[in-house]
């Protein structure tokens, strides 16, 4: 299965993509978490994208669609995968179309996370990231078991610097601007499949599956 998460930030792509990696056997691939890392790393990749990251702003897509190629090209990418966080342009979208063309491959479903925007600014206040799995949580609606430690890892927990008041309006507004053209783009292609991403995280989870369950073989 071939799969990209869609949704404005916040929607609970991070969180559904942890549950849906698991159930299909999918990798989950973020660029979010792979700019992170770098970031961390302090790699010349991560330094590059910093000034980008705590803007808010989108890495350029040269740039962006040249990792996701390569992670594409894994091996453990052969019998599918789960798209978070990419492709967040029109151009990033047309890449990655080509890109598996040229491979005889295809997306079988854009999964669009829907969420009303007044849920938005505080689950991305409240977020909560495991800076060394990317597990995502939240301080009041999906606290981890033991205060401020990763449930999976046991690392300190932290806040993301993009989750502030302000650089969350600023992404709003690109997501708006760049990213949800997207899902005209994917309607035209009739491969969109969207859900409602309020409620409880587990009621989201079904959702999900039984949109998937279309494209399930
Ligand atoms: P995205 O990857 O789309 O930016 P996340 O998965 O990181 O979003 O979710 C954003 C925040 O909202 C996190 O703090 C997460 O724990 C929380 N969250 C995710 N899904 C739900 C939900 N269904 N209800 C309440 N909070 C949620
Ligand atoms: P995310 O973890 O998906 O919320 O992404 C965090 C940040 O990483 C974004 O605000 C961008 O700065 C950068 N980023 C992630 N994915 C992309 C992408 N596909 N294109 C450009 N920038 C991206």
């Amino acid at each position: 299965m071939k799969i990209i998460l869609l949704g404005p930030p916040g929607a609970g792509k991070g969180t559904q993509a942890k549950f849906i990696s698991e159930e299909y056997s999918i990798p989950h691939i973020s660029t979010g978490d792979i700019f992170r890392k770098n970031i961390s790393d302090k790699t010349p990749l991560g330094i590059e994208a910093k000034e980008y990251l705590d803007k808010g702003q989108l890495v350029p897509d040269e740039v962006t669609i040249n990792i996701v190629k390569d992670r594409l090209s894994e091996d453990d990418c052969e019998s599918g995968f789960l798209l978070d966080g990419f492709p967040r342009t029109v151009y990033q979208a047309e890449a990655l179309d080509s890109f598996l063309n040229a491979n005889d491959n295809k997306i079988d479903m854009v999964l669009l996370i829907d969420v009303p925007r007044e849920l938005i600014f505080d689950r991305m206040t409240g977020r909560r990231i495991c800076p060394s799995c990317g597990a995502s949580y939240h301080v009041k609606f999906n606290p981890p078991k033991l205060k401020d430690k990763c449930d999976i890892c046991n690392n300190d927990i932290i806040q993301r610097k993009d989750d502030t008041e302000s650089t969350v309006k600023d992404r709003l507004d690109v997501y708006e601007k760049q990213t949800e053209p997207l899902i005209n783009y994917y309607k035209e292609q009739g491969v969109i499949s969207a859900i409602e991403g309020s409620g409880e995280i587990n009621q989201v989870f079904q959702r999900a599956k039984n949109a998937l369950g279309a494209i399930c073989k």
